[in-house]
């Protein structure tokens, strides 16, 4: 059986992860759990575990100079119960989606990016926001974009001796809206089968002056469309927009057959989702006149 720490401050916790690498046992970090513990159902599990949830200073979504900051401790309820500005209302949808309530209680928005699956809600919404993931350790910090961040299906730049202190969220203008659309077997408690976030802004005439769109679940790392959101600039921001999507602005995307979908058919979902998401948006702003 391995050690269970869960320090008050960050200071130990760095400590604790540099004794650790240092030692080649570099403990499991752990916060909301929700996808730590599923993995490990049935094993004989000896790894050291540190168990950041209780960190001081570490809960609380606030706007900092620029944007907006996620501590790692902050749930997926605490996000949907923020006041946040409408360019998140894509990733409180998301928040909504993920598991039911007693997981979206547990699990943190921070969680989810570091977990790295390729079907986490929350990162097609992070990648449109445009966040940057903070890392600590006893060397000192760093900050990198988000889809630097995650370099594969569980894969980050995370070093052994790093903490995820939180995510950083830009600040995405006063015009900007945002939604998230997600296809999963059944509508509540299911892992997506493709999802498609997007955040856009529009100057006082209506056209689109910034557009960011990702698909999740169609590649190892959540994927923004950067040809697609060329196309969009200067378009109007109204109902019709859906049909400027293209196949070939799907083309990055490289979905895989498994027990959810085939192949093909996420790539024919991804294509229905953005275009529903663009069409979404523009009803929004239609409505808001
Ligand atoms: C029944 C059920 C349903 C679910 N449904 C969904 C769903 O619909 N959509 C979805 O996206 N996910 C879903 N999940 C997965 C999970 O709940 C989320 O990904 C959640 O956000 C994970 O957060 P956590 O705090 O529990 O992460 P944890 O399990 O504590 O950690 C996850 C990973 O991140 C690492 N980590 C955590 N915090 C840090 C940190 N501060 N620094 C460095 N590394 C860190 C851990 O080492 C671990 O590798 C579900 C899980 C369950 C059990």
């Amino acid at each position: 059986m391995g050690s269970y720490e869960r320090p008050a401050a960050l200071g130990a916790a760095l400590e604790a992860l540099e004794a650790g690498a240092r030692s080649g046992r570099p403990p499991v970090i752990v916060a909301g759990a929700t996808d730590h513990y599923p993995t490990r159902v049935g094993r004989v599990v000896d790894e050291d575990v540190l168990d950041v949830s209780g960190l001081v200073g570490m809960r609380g979504l606030h706007p900092i100079a620029g944007g907006w900051w996620i501590p790692s401790a902050v749930t997926w309820t605490e996000l949907v119960e923020a006041r946040l500005p409408a360019a998140f209302d894509g990733l409180k949808r998301a928040a909504r989606a993920v598991g039911g309530l007693q997981i979206q209680n547990r699990g943190t928005v921070v969680g989810n990016v570091c977990n790295a699956s390729p079907a986490a809600d929350g990162m097609p919404n992070l990648l449109a926001l445009d966040a940057i993931v903070e890392l600590a350790s006893v060397r000192g910090t760093r900050r990198l974009p988000i889809g630097e961040f995650v370099t594969g299906n569980r894969t980050t730049l995370r070093e052994p001796d790093e903490l995820v202190t939180g995510v950083f969220v830009p600040d995405a203008g006063e015009s900007a809206t945002s939604t998230f659309v997600k296809l999963g077997s059944r509508a509540y408690l299911v892992i997506s089968i493709a999802m498609v976030a997007a955040v856009v802004a529009r100057d006082r005439a209506g056209r689109i002056t910034s557009a960011r769109v990702a698909v999740g679940a169609c590649s190892p790392v959540a994927q923004r469309l950067p040809d697609l959101e060329a196309a969009l600039g200067g378009r109007p921001l109204r109902p019709g927009l859906g049909e400027l999507v293209r196949d070939e602005h799907l083309a990055s995307l490289s979905p895989i057959d498994d027990v959810r979908a085939s192949a093909e058919y996420r790539r024919r979902a991804a294509l229905v989702l953005v275009r529903r998401t663009l069409e979404e948006l523009a009803a929004g702003a239609a409505e808001a006149g």
